[in-house]
């Protein structure tokens, strides 16, 4: 029995520095940032080692960003790793910082390099969400990765997908790809109602939002809720959840073992 219904793809790690070429707003809580740029492509490092084009495959492939930590000299270069032969040497100062993002969409053909978009919630004042709602078109910035890519789940009767804002990237571009005749029911909770986003999906796939309405983030059992309490469909289930991790420690559980769904079946991940 394989570990997982969703067939998965391990790329050598690459890292490489892309061009901010479009910044735009998809609602009040998101940012979308557009990069490109011929770091996209198959090149050389500046060390000589080559750097394979990006894949992005999967709806959540994600990638790490490079960046600054506040605490960092205006004058020291930023910890970055560098690349090896198909892996990479990450810095090991303290001021080291990376976090993860998703792609949102990749679009290998657009441009002369392709493009890819990545959208980040606004939440806090950590260095990710401080980048991207400063930078500006025309900066540079490094990432690594994607590194594993898994595919849609093969052999499933139904979608069962929750997540929270940050989770929304991969929820969107899973809703967006998915063949016309997926079933499925989607819990999406925001911090408010102008967080909502208008997704494209297939008639047989119900979308409830759930509005924090002023709650902090992790703090409501909504997602639980909804998830425990929806409409449990004949046949076999593939559900796939994402949020903070602590609000997925009772779902992973009433999935396991309420539900009984085998390890395959189950997908959860603490963003
Ligand atoms: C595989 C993966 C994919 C991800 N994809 C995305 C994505 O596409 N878009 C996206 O926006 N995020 C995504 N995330 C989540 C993102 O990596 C974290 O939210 C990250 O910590 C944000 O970094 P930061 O530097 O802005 O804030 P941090 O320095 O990490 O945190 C600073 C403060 O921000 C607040 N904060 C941090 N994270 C959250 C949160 N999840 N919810 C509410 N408040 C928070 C807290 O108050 C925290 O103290 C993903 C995470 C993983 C593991």
């Amino acid at each position: 029995m394989p570990r997982s219904l969703r067939p998965m793809t391990i790329h050598p790690i690459t890292t490489r520095t892309l061009e901010v070429l479009r910044v735009a707003d998809v609602t009040p809580g998101m940012r979308r940032i557009t990069l490109g740029g011929p770091g996209l492509r198959a090149h050389t490092a500046a060390n000589g080692y080559p750097v394979e084009e990006i894949h992005c495959d999967g709806f959540d492939d994600h990638c790490k960003f490079i960046l600054r930590h506040p605490d960092l000299p205006a004058d020291a270069p930023t910890p970055a790793p560098t690349q090896a032969d198909g892996v990479l040497n990450w810095p090991t100062d303290e001021l080291a910082v990376n976090r993860s993002y998703t792609i949102r969409k990749w679009r290998p053909d657009a441009g002369d390099h392709g493009e890819i978009d990545v959208d980040f919630v606004r939440h806090g004042v950590g260095p990710a969400t401080r980048w991207a709602y400063t930078v500006q078109p025309g900066e540079r910035i490094q990432i690594a990765g994607p590194k594993a890519c898994a595919l849609q789940p093969e052999g499933a009767d139904w979608l069962l997908i929750g997540g929270d804002e940050t989770a929304l990237p991969a929820i969107g571009r899973w809703l967006e790809e998915m063949s016309p005749d997926t079933r499925g029911q989607v819990f999406i909770e925001v911090d408010r109602d102008d967080h909502i986003q208008d997704l494209d999906h297939p008639v047989g796939v119900e979308v409830t939002w759930l509005p924090r309405n002023g709650a902090e983030a992790g703090t409501t059992t909504a997602l639980y809720d909804a998830i425990t309490g929806c409409e449990w469909w004949d046949g076999r289930v593939f559900a796939w959840v994402a949020a903070e991790t602590l609000t997925l420690v009772p779902i992973r559980r009433w999935l396991r073992r309420e539900k009984s769904l085998p390890r395959e079946q189950v997908d959860i991940s603490g963003y």
